[in-house]
């Protein structure tokens, strides 16, 4: 017994560690291929199901025309998680997602199934070669800041929803 509890609970959970406090990370989710709503909707239950991590809020659906990208409208929402994983760890399960989602990527901001960026991830500051956080272009896209303040209302101020406000957006 004193064995067992000497382990650190992450060797039972590889990836995860219980001893790390929870950090609330926010989600956005965008897809415009296919039946868009339906791969926003699966992929908001693929992220409650990653292991390490509790969905605790989601925003509404939003529409908006493609910003530096063409195809048909994207649908857009984002989701607040807790969890415990690096915030690496999390990229490489929502990189999985998209992959499960059969997104492929012919050229840069071509259309895509479904497209899963890490906007906050706690107060962390990240500049890595695969990872920005806070992500570089949320505070110029509408698409991410309106659901954002949905949830998060104390993460987006005032000024940066002026600066967006021209896009055309429409809440579902
Ligand atoms: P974007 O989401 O900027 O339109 P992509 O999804 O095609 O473009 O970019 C994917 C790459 O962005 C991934 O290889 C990933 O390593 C990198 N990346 C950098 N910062 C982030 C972030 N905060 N969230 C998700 N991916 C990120
Ligand atoms: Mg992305």
């Amino acid at each position: 017994m004193g064995v067992l509890l000497a382990e650190p609970i992450s060797a039972l959970e590889p990836g995860i560690n219980a001893m790390r406090d929870p950090v609330t990370a926010y989600i956005g989710l965008g897809a415009n291929l296919g039946d868009a709503r339906a791969a926003i909707l699966q992929a908001i239950q693929a992220i409650a199901d990653i292991d390490g991590l509790m969905l605790t809020r989601q925003s509404s659906l939003y529409a908006t025309a493609p910003v530096d990208s063409s195809g048909p409208d994207y649908i857009n929402a984002v989701v607040e998680v807790r969890t415990r994983l690096k915030a690496l760890q999390l990229l490489a399960r929502l990189q999985s997602i998209e992959l499960l989602a059969g997104r492929q990527r012919p050229y840069r901001n071509a259309p895509r199934t479904l497209d899963l960026d890490i906007l906050l991830f706690g107060n962390a500051r990240i500049d890595k070669p695969d990872l920005t956080v806070p992500h570089p272009r949320m505070a110029q896209r509408a698409f991410v800041l309106l659901p954002l303040a949905e949830i998060a209302p104390q993460s987006v101020t005032a000024g940066q929803l002026q600066a967006v406000q021209g896009q055309a957006i429409r809440k579902l």
